[in-house]
C-alpha cells in the first residue's frame, strides 16, 4: 500500500522514534509497514525512506539506489558522489558510527522537505550496527553516497532533518537546481556563491 508522505511541520518528524523489540518485528503489522514504506520509496521515487516520514514512530528505514536512478546522472557528477547501485534493504534501530574524518559536501533533498535541496556536509566513511527485517544483527561499512543515504535516514529516527545541518546559503528549489546548478560541481557552486 502507498502511503502518505508527511512533510515538515509534522511532529513526527520532530521527535526520537521508538525502537522495536526483535519479537515485534516479525508482525504482520512491522512486515505490512516494510512492504508498504518499499512501495513508497518507489513511487516517489527516492532512495530511502524512514517511517517517520510516513507517520509512523518507528526505528525502522528502507533504502535502495537502483542503478537506473545512478544512470540518470552526468557520469562525473555520479562519480564525484561516490554513488554506487545499492540493493533493496531495511534497517531497524541502527546505531551509526562515523568512520575517519573525512567529509564530503553535497547537495541533498528530502521527500519530506518536497520542492527543496540544500549542501549537507556528511561523514563521508561510516557504519552502521543494526537489525535486518529478519530481526538479525547487521553491520553495514558504507562510503559515498550510501553512507550519506544512511546518515539522512538516521537522522529521520532521530528527529532531524537535512535542514538543521545545510548551509543556509545554498538552500534553493530543485526546480532551480535543475535550471541552473545540475551539472556544476559543489565547489564551482561554492565558489560563485559562497
Ligand atoms: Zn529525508
Amino acid at each position: 500500500m502507498r502511503l502518505k508522505i508527511w512533510q515538515a511541520g509534522e511532529m513526527v518528524l520532530r521527535q526520537a522514534a521508538r525502537s522495536l523489540a526483535p519479537g515485534e518485528i516479525g508482525s504482520d503489522a512491522i512486515q505490512g509497514l516494510i512492504d508498504s514504506m518499499r512501495e513508497t520509496m518507489r513511487d516517489a521515487p527516492g532512495v530511502g525512506l524512514a517511517a517517520p516520514q510516513v507517520g509512523v514512530p518507528l526505528r525502522v528505514a528502507v533504502i535502495e539506489d537502483p542503478a537506473e536512478y545512478i544512470a540518470m546522472l552526468p557520469p562525473e557528477r555520479a562519480a564525484e558522489r561516490g554513488r554506487a547501485p545499492v540493493p533493496f534493504h531495511v534497517i531497524i534501530n541502527p546505531e551509526l558510527f562515523a568512520e575517519g574524518e573525512e567529509s564530503a559536501e553535497f547537495f541533498e533533498g528530502c521527500l519530506s522537505v518536497a520542492g527543496w535541496t540544500a549542501m549537507v556536509g556528511r561523514a563521508l566513511r561510516v557504519r552502521v550496527e543494526c537489525l535486518n527485517e529478519r530481526a538479525e544483527p547487521v553491520t553495514i561499512r558504507a562510503e559515498g553516497w550510501y553512507a550519506r543515504i544512511l546518515q539522512h535516514e538516521i537522522d529521520h529516527l532521530n528527529g532531524t532533518l537535512y535542514v538543521d545541518r545545510m548551509w543556509p546559503r545554498s538552500l534553493m528549489t530543485t526546480e532551480n537546481y535543475t535550471r541552473y546548478w545540475k551539472n556544476v560541481s559543489e565547489q564551482e557552486f561554492r565558489n560563485r556563491c559562497g
